[in-house]
């Protein structure tokens, strides 16, 4: 972390900071992105993955939170490239843009609020095991309704119920949590989408489950129907399903594609990866990197 977008302009990452009395930091009025740069040793590049998609969500995350935003999409995609070659790092990296009500001010409501604008990165490996499959429990801890701090929008003051879920599952010796809905369907991971194949389709929770609706899912759903001629179903899934289905993964752009071998104490089939989560896998890390020129139009390079 060597430079940060702040206030308009590439600072120093020491120079970017906020005051305690920020409405943000106080009542979680962020919105925010995460985006990965690939770095590929051979072919000497960083690959920024789907940046267009990622603040075009981002202005989508605005409107909800009633936050202004100055950039077009060409413009955030500019500065991002521009902090990223600044940064220098040869190794994959992490980028976070938040937009957020950037006021000192003490008083909720989201009108008439000052707004502001930041981006920092981090060099970043896996978030999640992406070789062995891991153990993961459904949580305690419910899904937020869309009529609470809804999930399409990645607003940073959503992410505390996540933190509890997250904070829960490894407490008790799990790698993640799966929230439901508060009527009990599959959701989602505290920061990933998740997926189910059964009976050799792929099956994701819709939309309306309270989901972010993710980047990656959408590019696992393109992988899986252009590369594996699998038919996908986007349908409410409950709990008990994912017991009994063939095999699970979460996808995110932090997860990447991290199989799930066991759901609270339970095995998946027989508890190893399944084939169709290894193929997805080895297909979407190729994409990523840039060494499949099909998916090419996925990725900026920056230098
Ligand atoms: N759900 C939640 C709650 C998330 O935070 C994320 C990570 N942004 C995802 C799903 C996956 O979304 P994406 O693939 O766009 O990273």
């Amino acid at each position: 972390m060597k430079y940060a977008f702040f206030k308009g302009k590439i600072v120093p990452f020491s120079e970017a900071k906020i005051s305690i009395m920020t409405h943000a930091f106080n009542y979680g009025t962020g919105v925010f992105e995460g985006i990965r740069g690939y770095w590929n040793p051979k072919k000497k590049q960083k690959y920024l993955l789907k940046m267009k998609e990622h603040y075009l969500r981002m202005i989508n995350s605005c409107k909800i939170l009633k936050i202004g935003i100055n950039y077009s999409v060409d413009e955030l995609s500019q500065i991002t490239i521009d902090l990223v070659k600044k940064n220098t790092y040869k190794e994959d990296v992490y980028i976070r843009p938040i937009a957020y009500k950037a006021e000192e001010k003490i008083g909720l409501g989201l009108t008439g609020v000052k707004d502001d604008f930041a981006i920092f990165l981090a060099p970043f490996g896996d978030y999640l095991d992406v070789s062995k499959g891991i153990k993961v429990c459904t949580s305690s801890w419910t899904r937020l309704d869309d009529n609470i701090i809804p999930a399409r929008a990645k607003i940073t003051g959503g992410y505390a119920n996540s933190s509890l879920a997250k904070s829960e599952a490894i407490e008790n010796g799990f790698a993640e949590a799966i929230l439901l809905t508060k009527e009990g369907y599959v959701s989602e991971g505290s920061g990933e989408n998740i997926f189910l194949v059964r009976d050799g389709k792929l099956i994701t929770p819709s939309a309306s489950q309270s989901i972010l609706e993710g980047i990656t899912r959408a590019a696992i759903i393109e992988l899986a129907k252009n590369e594996l001629n699998l038919e996908v179903i986007e349908r409410p899934v409950n709990r008990s399903e994912l017991y009994v289905s063939d095999e699970l993964f979460f996808c995110g752009t932090g997860a990447q594609v991290s199989p799930i071998t066991e759901v609270d104490r339970r095995k998946i089939a027989d508890g190893k990866i399944g084939p169709v989560s290894e193929k997805l896998k080895k297909i979407y890390f190729d994409a990523v990197r840039g060494d499949n020129p099909k998916y090419s139009s996925w990725l900026t390079p920056v230098y």
